[in-house]
């Protein structure tokens, strides 16, 4: 699954009285026949099903999930006599206990339900998608929502053969995992009945159905028929997609060295999708803006957003659907992989978007969110749904894929490639844990693999490297210390007992050669060859681990970054010296003197690295008082650059730099303040709303914002007239954003009445983040988020109640820290309490960082 993390507001538990328990495993599933046959005008299904199963002990109760539905009848048959069955609801494991009178011996058996549901409205298990024409039946079952669509065994690895039928109105289509291998007429006037092929043997949360008027763009890759589906009134936004689909299908088959392995696939986008998209075997489903792409004005992010996830899902395919972990505390181990893979693929497709570099951005993303002291470990224990929910979060995505990422580099992508193959061959169709995939990858390198995998997925936190050097004759004595970092001050003083082995990655300055030393204890002292100035600590930049240095050797090495560092190294500066500031182990003068020297910097990658605190020193460090000569800095130290880039595209530029321009546009008018180009966003934006394809797409998004946070009612209206209008998943999602950026207060609360209406769809609801984060306006929608908070449970239900708490992290003030704690713990929300000590590690952290450094940057901006 690909999550939504912006501050992703997605939804919350109907039962809040769900314990999840896992079933006995004396009842193993081999195969289910289901019929379904839903009303899509009623927003009701009926089904009946055949689970044919081996029972492995005598005994006369069967106990499987189910949630929502009600059962008509059971029964189950084994030795040729059938018995009808009753059957007992248990809603709070959301289980249901069939009962037979006489004793059922071990061995085969079949279980027989008919049942009832309703498509609910909740983005979950078998839920109607509503658009203005026409209602639809769709499914997203991960993690544990299969139940709310049939009987069965809900857990990853009851693996078996779902065989599907579906009875549909006349002039509807229906799409599943298998291909359709029959449609014959009836039952009755104005129904078709469709039959798929036997899916593979795959767990019950990877089962896909979607009913509706969809057309589908054709095409095909190694023989593999591929298809793009999406309403009617949307095919012409699919084009994008299957080309990407295509390539990246042609360069999994050769890397997996397992062919696509289901037949078809299929590609479906919808409205009314919670997550960002579902890996379902042979038939991903998506939410509209991380598929549809308008060719004509698509911005450079968005084109290579829904190519990532695209490659996400399909990377998927092979790992997580055809090898599936055993339970759901490995599931970092899926989410972790798809994460790391999905670059490759485009990188191969498309060279120019330098997606090497992007994947460095990715590690820095993890090791943030890695650095709070409450943070979990990859691996952590899950028993209920809500707390298997937020086991799906950046920890799962980004510091697994990020510490694959450090793995692969340090055993060889050859060497690791082949081990990959090797595990997937032993456990396809299977399930697997995550020691046998580290044991794999240690077996094929012969490097200790398991112990590194080991210490970085079960302790939690990443480590700073401190490196001095010295040159010694011809040879330079490296010193190497590790400590945990974590982004507060006094507990990194205080100092963790956590040791990792890290497979450090040096650079030494007098032979450019990377080496590796694997540095396994708090500190150690060895040689390298070559008498060298300085030695960087992490070659290539893929490290799981920060760095720092002696300030003298720092000065020395920061001489040469240009000139001798790649891009993925460059990109890794900027961000390891933040860290020291964060913790007062650098002055924030310091690190913007640093910056300053990298000017002459336009890979995008490492621009976007060094300006990516400017925001939280803008609206959180820097005092009142101070901020016009802050915003002044930024104004000094962007202009050049802006200058550089110029005004407009010129014939033949790389999309790369036009999207830097965007991204330089966007910081010079919002943090820079600079007038000239506040008033270029607002004839940008103008033009926009009449005519969207007449304005490059790098800054409309960023115009539209920058033209709210200068704009008043007049325009609101406007806005809100375009976003109901508005042709593209993305012009949809610009003004969605700009909405909750208007500093007049009374519009932060139109703004609410306005997402929590008719006109913003419940998937869409994230974006109530956006007034909160707006400092301008943050107490007053803190207010009403508060207000409006039964509103909100009442539009959003799934269960991912998790991901409201983290809004009590986007604060910098211990008054709004207290009473946003004070307020998710009284909404006794199931699975929240460590990402509400998350969000207080985060606020603190945020406090902390003021407190340390407002003096150093009133004292540097004074000079
Ligand atoms: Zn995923």
């Amino acid at each position: 699954m690909k999550r939504i993390f912006v501050l992703a507001l997605v939804s919350l538990g109907a039962c809040l009285c769900a314990r999840g328990q896992r079933l006995p495993d004396t009842v193993v599933p081999e195969s289910y026949d289901l019929t379904f046959a839903p009303d899509l005008n009623k927003a009701t299904f009926s089904g009946t099903e055949t689970i044919h199963v081996r029972l492995l002990k005598r005994t006369s109760t069967v106990t499987l999930n189910a949630a929502e539905l009600e059962f008509q009848e059971a029964g189950i048959s084994a030795r040729g006599a059938t018995q009808a069955a009753t059957f007992a609801f248990d809603p709070g494991k959301e289980q249901a206990t069939l009962t037979v009178a006489k004793e059922l011996a071990a061995g085969p058996a079949e279980i027989r339900i008919r049942f009832t549901g309703i498509l609910n409205d909740k983005l979950r298990g078998f839920y109607l998608s509503k658009s203005e024409r026409r209602n639809y039946a769709v499914t997203q079952f991960e993690n544990t929502d299969a139940r709310r669509a049939f009987p069965s065994f809900d857990e990853p690895a009851f693996k078996a053969v779902f065989n599907i039928t579906l009875v549909v109105d006349k002039g509807d289509t229906a799409i599943s995992n298998g291909k359709i291998v029959s449609d014959t007429p009836g039952p009755g006037d104005g129904k078709h009945t469709l039959k798929f092929s036997p899916s593979p043997k795959m767990s019950s949360y990877l089962v896909a159905m979607l009913v509706g008027d969809f057309v589908c763009r054709e095409g095909g890759a190694d023989g593999i028929p591929i298809r793009v589906c999406s309403l009617p009134e949307k095919k012409e936004m699919t084009g994008f997609a299957l080309e990407a689909s295509e390539n990246i299908l042609k360069f999994y088959d050769k890397y997996y060295a397992i062919k696509y392995p289901y037949g078809k696939l299929d590609h479906i986008v919808f409205p009314d999708f919670a997550a960002g998209a579902m890996e379902n075997v042979a038939a991903i489903t998506y939410r509209d803006s991380f598929l549809l792409i308008d060719e004509k004005t698509a911005s450079y992010d968005s084109k290579q957003n829904v190519a990532n996830t695209i490659a996400h899902e399909m990377a998927h395919q092979w790992f997580g659907d055809l090898v599936t972990m055993q339970w759901w505390n490995d599931i970092w181990l899926n989410e972790g992989f798809a994460t790391w893979m999905a670059w490759k693929p485009l990188e191969a497709w498309k060279p120019d978007w330098n997606m090497q570099q992007q994947e460095i951005g990715e590690t820095l993303g993890a090791l943030g969110a890695d650095s709070l002291p409450s943070v979990r470990t990859i691996r952590a224990n899950a028993e209920t749904p809500a707390d298997i929910a937020a086991l799906f979060d950046g920890i799962a995505y980004g510091k697994a894929a990020s510490v694959l990422r450090m793995v692969e580099a340090y055993v060889g992508p050859e060497v690791f490639q082949k081990g990959v193959n090797a595990y997937l061959e032993k456990h396809k169709y299977a399930n697997a844990t995550a020691g046998d995939f580290w044991n794999q990858i240690t077996e094929t390198s012969s490097k200790p693999v398991d112990q590194i995998m080991k210490s970085f997925t079960e302790q939690p936190g990443a480590p700073l490297v401190s490196l001095k050097s010295e040159c010694k004759g011809d040879k330079t004595e490296v010193n190497l210390t590790q400590e945990r970092y974590v982004s507060d001050a006094a507990k990194m003083e205080a100092g963790y007992d956590q040791i990792w082995p890290i497979p450090v990655s040096l650079l030494p300055s007098a032979t450019k050669q990377p080496i590796y030393h694997l540095l396994t204890k708090k500190e150690e002292t060895f040689e390298v060859p070559g008498c060298s100035a300085w030695v960087y600590g992490n070659a290539g930049g893929r490290g799981y681990y920060r760095t720092s240095y002696d300030p003298a050797e720092f000065a020395r090495m920061a001489k040469d970054v240009e000139s001798t560092f790649s891009p993925e190294e460059r990109v890794r500066v900027p961000s390891d010296a933040w860290a020291l500031v964060r913790v007062g182990r650098m002055k924030i003068g310091d690190y913007l003197n640093l910056l300053q020297k990298m000017q002459a910097e336009r890979s995008r990658e490492v621009v976007l690295s060094m300006i990516a605190h400017i925001p939280e020193i803008h609206d959180h460090f820097v005092s009142a008082a101070d901020r016009p000569a802050f915003e002044e800095w930024v104004r000094d130290f962007l202009r050049p650059i802006a200058a550089d880039l110029g005004n407009a595209p010129v014939a033949g530029e790389p999309a790369e730099r036009q999207a830097l321009r965007g991204d330089v546009f966007g910081m010079l008018a919002r943090y820079g303040r600079d007038p000239e180009l506040i008033a270029t966003a607002r004839a940008t934006a103008d033009q926009y709303m009449k005519d969207p394809q007449s304005v490059n797409p790098e800054l409309a998004g960023k115009a539209l914002t920058i033209s709210a946070m200068n704009g008043d009612t007049a325009l609101y209206d406007q806005f809100v007239a375009h976003l109901k209008t508005a042709k593209t998943p993305e012009e949809y999602g610009f003004y969605l954003q700009a909405l909750g950026f208007f500093p007049e207060k009374t519009l932060a609360k139109r703004t609410f009445d306005l997402f929590l209406g008719p006109d913003v769809k419940n998937q869409d609801l994230y974006a109530l983040a956006f007034p909160v984060v707006n400092y301008e306006t943050q107490s007053e929608a803190w207010e009403l988020f508060k207000t409006d908070f039964p509103a909100i449970l009442k539009k959003v239900d799934a269960p991912d109640a998790v991901y409201l708490a983290q809004l009590a992290g986007v604060f910098c003030d211990a008054g709004l820290r207290d009473d946003s704690q004070k307020f998710f713990a009284e909404q006794n929300l199931p699975g929240t309490k460590r990402i509400l000590q998350n969000a207080q590690d985060q606020v603190n952290a945020c406090i902390q960082v003021r407190d340390l450094q407002q003096k150093n940057l009133s004292a540097y901006l004074e000079r």
